[in-house]
This record gives C-alpha cells, structure tokens and sequence, in this order.
C-alpha cells in the first residue's frame, strides 16, 4: 500500500472551505484538474453515504474515480473511498481535514493510501502514481488557494470600492475608477515591451498614451481539451518607471515570484473567463500567478 500527505494553507475559514470542497455544483470553478465532478446514484448533496464521480482532465489520462464518503463531519473531516475499478488502481482513499488557524485562515490536509494493479507491478507502480498523485493534489490546492485569493480580493475591492483610489496611478482616460471602463480603456494601452511570450502565459508592458502611466499586462491560460472553451485569466497592475526599468532588464528570465511581488495590496483590474461561465472584470491587488499550462 503507498500513501502521501499534502497540506496548504487556504485563506478562508475551514467551513467555508469544507462546504465549497464537498459543493460539485462548483467544483469546476476552482478545480483545474477535472472535466466533470457530479454526485451519483441520486444524491443531491454530499453526506455519509453519497457517491461522487471525478473525472480528470484529458492531459491527466481522463481518470475516472467514483467514490463513497464514509465519513462526513462538517467542518472538521471528510473521507472517501474508490468503488469503481480503473486502471490500475486496485484500492484508493483519502481523507480532508481542516483546521482552523484563524478567523480567516485554515490549513487543509489530504492524505491517500492506494494500491496499484495489477499486483506483480506493484513494486514498480506505487512509488511513481504516489509522486505523481502527490504532484497533482499540491496543484489542486494550489487552485484551491487561488480562488480563494481572488475571491477575498474581490470582496476586499469591494468593501473598499466606496473610498476611491489609493493611489496615483494613470489618469481619467487608462484608469478609471469603474473596473469595466477601466478594461474597456485597456484597448487604448501602447504595447511597448514584451517580457514573455508562450503561447498559455503572455506578460507585456503596456503604456498609456495620454498620460504616460505604464502598466504590467499578464495573461494565464489553462487548457480545457474537453471544450475548446479555455479559462482564460488577466491582470494589470499600474507600475513605477523604476519597476518597468527592472522587468524589462529580467526580460524572458523573469519568474512567476517576480511577478508576484510586484505590488502587493497595489490596485489591480482582474478579468476572470471560467469555463461555462461569463467573463468577470473586478479589482483586486497585486499580481497572483495562478496554476496555468
Ligand atoms: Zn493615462
């Protein structure tokens, strides 16, 4: 039997992390990992007893899991355990716990034990579906904390919305108060650097041409093989000249904490293009690179 453990500390209280976690009306909001999560054999909500269905994305081998919870205490541990038999998976289960840190802050620890199929492989296939479900669960939370980033940021803009800008940065015509007038101005930025370019994360630096005010520009995609329909994430932050002088001499050796250091609890315009869902456009702060392809 293998096993792993992987913890992360999520910015949200843990009944708020519990209830979104064992919601599969909204998994794919936040899971990046999966194309399809839904409760099975007729249940409507997650209890003792209900059986849920995973699939994973295509690039991950469309891995399908149906699972039982045999046990669910709110807010404090849910466990579940495989009852369909894909390959090479002879056994698979897992528990989520939550503890509580602070009145906005709680840790999340997954733990999975398996055994692998067929039995005379074993030796050979526990110890690298071990790392590589390890690998994929760090990713999860890592998606997991960054909907919860993004969110707190939205509610955090919007709590704040009232008090106006808090800095000086653009002008009336690149930088608006109103977050959707404020990208509807981003069609008239200058482009005048380009810091990295693959083809799921493209960073510019964009100017305004009236005022001058430079802009770091940061696009993430996340590949969705199933719909064609790719989530799609933007964010830009206003920078000094000084900080437009240092990205641009990082230039493509620029890394993603580079980018997140940039202005922290600096105002930022967010444009959030899920998948099945309409596009958002709301102000947070700073630059959050979230997982992408
Ligand atoms: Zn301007």
């Amino acid at each position: 039997m293998a096993h792993g453990k992987v913890s992360a500390i999520i910015p949200a209280p843990r009944h708020v992390v519990f209830d979104l976690l064992h919601d599969y009306t909204r998994r794919l909001e936040w899971d990046t990992l999966l194309q399809a999560a839904y409760l099975a054999d007729g249940y409507a909500v997650a209890e003792k007893g209900a059986t849920a269905v995973c699939v994973g994305r295509k690039s991950l081998g469309s891995l399908t899991l149906k699972t039982v919870y045999v046990s669910f205490e709110r807010p404090r541990v849910a466990a579940v355990k495989m009852v369909n038999s894909p390959p090479f998976f002879q056994s698979w289960a897992a528990s989520i716990q939550h503890e509580e840190l602070s009145a906005s802050e709680s840790r999340l620890t997954y733990t999975f034990h398996f055994t692998a199929r067929p039995h005379y492989l074993r030796f050979a296939l526990e110890p690298i579906m071990a790392r590589v479900f390890a690998w994929e669960t760090n990713r999860r939370l890592h998606a997991l904390q960054a909907f919860f980033r993004r969110n707190r940021q939205w509610h955090e803009a919007a709590a704040t919305a009232d008090n106006g800008p808090h800095e000086n940065f653009g002008c009336e015509r690149c930088w608006p108060p109103d977050a959707d007038a404020a990208w509807a101005a981003r069609k008239g930025l200058a482009h005048e650097a380009e810091l990295i370019d693959s083809s799921h994360f493209h960073v510019t630096i964009v100017a305004c041409p009236n005022c001058r005010q430079r802009f770091v520009s940061v696009f993430t995609e996340t590949i969705d093989w199933e719909g064609g329909e790719d989530p799609q994430y933007w964010q830009i932050l206003p920078i000094t000249e000084a900080e437009a002088a240092t990205l641009v001499q990082h230039g493509a050796a620029l890394t993603e904490t580079d980018l997140d250091a940039l202005g922290p609890g600096r105002r930022c315009l967010k444009r959030d293009y899920p998948r099945a869902a309409a596009p958002r456009v709301f102000w947070g702060n700073g630059i959050h690179i979230g997982p992408h392809d």
